[in-house]
């Protein structure tokens, strides 16, 4: 009898044990059963992001003035009414147009932006609504971290208080949810990609890179290209666009990396999903 008795606790020791690491192996890959969703919407020329961790939500840019309402109904046929972070990652329009109706319905915790100001209309609707609603921006601050439900959110840019062009001002954002990484860079150049070389080196690798500035030649350095390694690469660019965005140079460079390539003008809305582990990427016609 005693010794069913030592046998039925070892056993039961045992299965706590298996238990309790399995918990652990899933907290400690971050893995914790929610995957993050980045949807890259399809606004033509122009950036507009959506991350979904659960519960929680956050923009990065909200394309152009007149895409103002495809974004709003998009976000909220995704059942959100809540946004925790918009970011606005610098004053151009193609980027912060949408921004101020995004910011007019719905909920929003907190608005990240650059320390720069432009004199525009659309940079001072953006101003207006942030204000109307009681609202403040918080600067990004390089290296600051934030939490996005158990998904991290760390901005890697910008790295200096002035810079020639606008673009190198974006706010470039990493999401890191268990193994897997993305990396975001509005549209900032050479500039800001040597600091974040310099001050990030190895830390930049991720799974996704939306790379800068659509794809340009001012953008993706090789220096900063082979750090961040992408497997998949996201390229948010209008088709037929007058720019010549993305350019031929930076398509060779991904094709021989191996780097699977997305774009808006091709693929249309692009969802990558991560369950902590692995990436499953998914896409629609493209509507521009
Ligand atoms: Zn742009």
């Amino acid at each position: 009898m005693k010794k069913t008795k030592k046998i039925l606790s070892f056993i039961l020791a045992l299965v706590l044990f298996f238990a309790v690491t399995t918990i652990e192996d899933i907290l400690s890959d971050g893995a914790d059963g929610e995957d993050v969703e980045v949807h890259f919407i399809d606004v033509g020329q122009g950036d507009a992001i959506l991350v979904k961790k659960g519960q929680e939500s956050m923009v990065i840019d909200a394309g152009k003035n007149s895409n103002e309402k495809l974004i709003v109904n998009y976000i909220k046929r995704q059942n959100i009414n809540k946004i925790k972070y918009v970011i606005g990652t610098h004053p151009h329009e193609d980027h912060i147009g949408g921004l101020d109706s995004v910011i007019d319905n719905f909920d929003i915790e907190n608005v990240i932006m650059p320390n720069i100001t432009t004199n525009t209309r659309t940079f001072e609707s953006v101003l207006d609504s942030i204000v109307k609603k009681g609202l403040t921006i918080t600067k990004a601050q390089s290296g600051k971290e934030y939490d996005l439900d158990g998904a991290k959110i760390t901005i890697l840019a910008p790295n200096s208080e002035e810079y020639s062009g606008l673009n190198d001002y974006s706010v470039v954002v990493k999401l890191t949810h268990g193994k897997t990484s993305f990396v975001f860079t509005g549209d900032a150049e050479k500039t800001s990609e040597k600091e974040m070389v310099e001050v990030y080196g190895s830390k930049l690798k991720a799974d996704v890179l939306k790379l800068g500035h659509h794809g340009s030649t001012t953008s993706t350095t090789k220096d900063f290209f082979r750090l961040v390694d992408p497997d998949i690469a996201v390229i948010t660019v209008g088709k037929d666009n007058g720019y010549g965005h993305p350019h031929k140079k930076i398509i060779d460079m991904l094709k021989k990396n191996d780097t699977a390539l997305y774009r808006t003008d091709r693929h249309g809305t692009i969802i990558i999903k991560s369950d902590g582990n692995n990436l499953g990427v998914s896409t629609s016609e493209s509507n521009n």
